[in-house]
């Protein structure tokens, strides 16, 4: 095997240090492997330190007698030692066997052998084991992967994507991460190998696509491999390539998306709303009688698109709500007059996510549009910084009566407690009643008397 028993010496975890050597002293090749080395290379702190030891599980056990080991996964050897209150993982060296599923191999089988473990893993980069003492080993060549900025996968790409479908995503999200080129054999097994993602659990495609959006690479991503997106998001077909005939944008809807994208914070959330904000665009184009593309109501068509594949993913309900809110609202005009109005509606929180929203999507307009709109959302922002100083009451929270008080009072538990609140907050910020105890139990009572006699006229 090629490794460099160089004087390469790293700044490793104690903990796992610790295990290394004592898995040593009893006789067991141990490595650090994966994604810590990956990330030592690269000079940046890893988040977890895994371990590959020629030791079978059993025997981790006896080593570490006394100290909790925890049987992560048995079966593939992975067991977890909690060493000085960190928990490691160290799995046994091993070999998949065959893959019938296109997601796990039937069987594995411990082997003996560093190098054959690090063969079974996906890319070169992450297929590099170090060890205290011993330095490098780097069979595949990870590490110039890792100066070349490349990646590739161990061994033939279409055989590795063929044994698990996963690495498809996988393969996407660390170039869009590391900000790595696709090798060009592998690139072109993406787009072949694509419909293996079928196979896999929608909670794994939508766990990769997060942690891929706040990469620096995402845009490459999103626009190189619309097919790939496609298997798992449909509605993205007819955006690819799509005119949008408006002097505003230089750009199809997917190239816009993919723009608006590339353009919002690192934050994920924010990111999957823009992935989703403009896909129902296709669905309304009309052309006005100047030749201008229109999209009337896209951000409605653009919700329901989000809410439908959003859940189909298996998202949880708290990001397909907040996602389909910022859907929802990115096209409106927001004047800054009435700023204390969409406090009231949204929320400080939401209301500062949909600015950021407005400000990607305008980012990822021609120029001149760019310009104007920086320069507004920037009035909103400012409104806002100004209106959150001045505000005693912007939220239901705030207000100086809770629905129990209603309650107390006479109104039954129920719809009509919300909409009462609702409208007092609206009172409150729009200055029409202070926000104290007394005046808004008379207005709260006044208004539910004109809800019940509502109710009785039909
Ligand atoms: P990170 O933890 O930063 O997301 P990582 O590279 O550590 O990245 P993990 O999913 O934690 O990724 O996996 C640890 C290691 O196990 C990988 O570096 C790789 O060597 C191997 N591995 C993980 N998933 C696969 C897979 N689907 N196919 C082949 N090897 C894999
Ligand atoms: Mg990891």
């Amino acid at each position: 095997m090629r490794s460099c028993f160089n004087n390469y010496t790293m700044k490793i975890n104690a903990a796992a240090e610790k295990i290394i050597r004592r898995l040593e002293e009893a006789g067991y090749e141990s490595w650090l492997v994966g994604g810590c080395v990956r990330d030592l290379v690269m000079r940046k702190t890893p988040s977890d330190w895994d371990i590959a030891s020629a030791a079978p599980p059993e025997s981790v056990r006896k080593v570490f007698e006394g100290i909790p080991v925890i049987p992560t996964g048995l079966k593939h050897g992975t067991v977890t030692v909690v060493m000085d209150g960190q928990r490691i993982e160290v799995t046994t060296f091993r070999k998949d066997g065959d893959y019938s599923d296109g997601r796990r191999p039937e069987s594995v089988q411990f082997v003996n052998d560093l190098q054959v473990d690090l063969s079974r893993r996906d890319f070169t980069i992450n297929a590099i084991a170090y060890a205290p003492g011993r330095g490098i080993a780097d069979p595949f060549n990870g590490k110039a992967d890792i100066a070349r900025k490349r990646l590739r996968t161990v061994g033939n790409p279409d055989r590795r994507l063929g044994e698990d479908g996963l690495r498809i995503m996988r393969a996407l999200r660390f170039s869009a991460i590391l900000d790595f080129e696709i090798d060009r054999m592998l690139s072109s097994a993406l787009h072949r190998n694509k419909a293996l993602l079928r196979r896999i659990a929608m909670e794994r495609i939508s766990a990769e696509l997060m942690k891929m959006l706040p990469g620096k690479r995402i845009f490459e991503i999103l626009t190189e491999f619309p097919d790939v997106f496609e298997v798992f998001m449909p509605e993205i077909t007819p955006c690819v390539g799509f005119d949008q005939r408006n002097p505003h944008h230089a750009l199809d809807v997917w190239g816009h998306i993919a723009s608006a994208v590339e353009a919002a914070p690192t934050d994920e959330f924010l990111r999957l709303a823009l992935l989703f904000h403009d896909l129902g665009k296709p669905d309304v184009f009309s052309v006005g009688d100047d030749g201008v593309g229109h999209f009337y109501r896209h951000e409605q068509w653009s919700e329901r698109i989000a809410r439908k594949r959003l859940n189909a993913l298996k998202f949880d309900k708290k990001t397909i709500q907040g996602v389909c809110e910022l859907i929802h609202w990115h096209d409106s005009v927001i004047d800054k007059r009435h700023i204390t109005r969409w406090l009231g509606r949204l929320g400080e929180t939401r209301l500062r996510q949909l600015l950021e929203i407005k400000l990607s999507d305008a980012l990822a307009h021609t120029e001149t549009f760019r310009e104007k709109r920086m320069v507004e959302i920037a009035r909103i922002r400012r409104a806002l910084d100004q209106a959150i100083a001045d505000a005693h009451c912007v939220r239901l929270a705030d207000l100086a009566i809770k629905g129990g008080d209603l309650m107390k009072a006479g109104v039954p538990e129920g719809h009509m407690i919300g909409k009462i609140l609702k409208a007092l907050l609206q009172e409150v910020i729009d200055d029409r009643i202070s926000n104290e105890r007394e005046a808004l139990m008379e207005a709260g009572m006044a208004f539910f008397r004109a809800l019940e006699k509502g109710d009785r006229e039909g």
